[in-house]
């Protein structure tokens, strides 16, 4: 089968590759619509490794994805022939302690799409489990379906934050994880999300949705800005979403006393944290690793209008021309969020 093979760091081919996809009783079979370009995707690519993910062999790539069931497996009830899905991309071991306790996110033997060595999904057919499949709501097109798994990112961390009515939220970073963290937190129920960054372009984006204020850290420190709002009594959520060890210095002087931080970035070395900050206003602490729980949560908010994704995807690409998304993804233009590509087979 044809795929969007990395062959190595800062090798790509669009090449048949032999892929195991046999349905078995619990699975379905889906033709691809609409992939999304990921960070970790263009990471993998640019750098041949996140963390201890590690590319030692030939791997396709892709995990933000939508498309039609052309096949199901004969346990399968609740998903048909023709059904519009998007799809969770981890699949955790079900009988394992994590999965139990339903945090099946932070199952030791989850395998993931794109995360050495388990193959991604720019290729035009995958066989996943039904149980991590989701069908599409009428209102919800193929592009939104492959939006829901950054979005679900967001979600996990309004959730982990406990939002209360009304509370005022400040996110660190203005990139696609970012925007979707605000966008949580504002369906979450705060009336206000900051949101910083030194680029222009990004915080224009966000500053075009109602109830985001975008903030340009380059000419103004975020806590003065905060402390001018809030009356000095800080935000009661701040979600780190840059990554950025940087962004953790004098972090807990945006945080009101009792309030919460959310780590959603992932930085790639070790950080420096101020313990004394934190516990003199008795800051609590929350870490977000993707998402368990949330797909069909998402995908409710979206059919009901009341998120909107679609300004969010800023470039689409033909699967015949997926390399270019990946070198324009990896150019990191600061007016794009979300580049797609499609896979031309959603109805077979
Ligand atoms: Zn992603």
């Amino acid at each position: 089968m044809q795929a969007l093979v990395l062959e190595k760091k800062g090798v790509l081919n669009l090449r048949e590759i032999d892929l195991q996809q046999v349905v078995g009783p619990d699975d379905v079979r889906i033709a691809i619509h609409t992939v999304g370009v990921c960070g970790s995707d263009v990471h993998y690519y640019t750098h041949g490794a996140i963390g201890p993910f590690v590319l030692h062999e030939p791997m396709v790539l892709g995990h933000e994805a939508a498309g039609t069931i052309v096949e199901t497996g004969s346990n399968v009830r609740g998903l048909a022939l023709g059904d519009r899905v998007c799809m969770e991309p981890g699949i955790p071991d079900m009988s394992s302690r994590a999965s139990k306790l339903g945090i099946y996110n932070v199952d030791p033997s989850v395998r993931f799409w794109a995360t050495p060595p388990i193959h991604g999904v720019l290729t035009p057919f995958v066989v996943h489990p039904a149980a991590f499949t989701y069908r599409l709501p009428e209102a919800v097109s193929f592009a939104e379906g492959a939006m829901v798994e950054p979005f679900a990112i967001g979600m996990q961390a309004a959730a982990r934050a406990r939002i209360a009515p009304g509370d005022v939220a400040a996110v660190i970073g203005c990139g696609p994880i970012g925007i979707m963290v605000a966008l949580a937190a504002l369906a979450g129920g705060c009336s206000r999300v900051f949101i910083s960054d030194f680029s222009v372009e990004k915080l224009a984006i966000a500053g075009r949705y109602p109830g985001i204020v975008p903030v340009n850290i380059a000419g103004q420190s975020f806590a003065e800005v905060l402390a001018r709002e809030t009356d000095g009594w800080g935000a009661d959520i701040v979600f780190e979403a840059s990554g950025s060890a940087k962004a953790y210095r004098g972090i807990f002087d945006l945080v009101r006393p009792g309030g919460a931080m959310v780590m959603v970035g992932l930085p790639v070395e070790p950080v420096e944290l101020d313990v004394p900050g934190a516990i003199s206003k008795e800051v609590r602490i929350e870490t977000v690793f993707r998402y368990a729980n949330i797909f069909d949560r998402a995908l409710a908010l979206i059919a009901s209008g009341k998120v909107d994704l679609k300004p969010l995807i800023t470039g689409t690409f033909d699967f015949a021309d997926s390399i270019q998304a990946f070198e324009r993804a990896a150019a990191a233009h600061p007016s794009d969020v979300k580049l797609q590509i499609l896979m031309g087979s959603g109805a077979v």
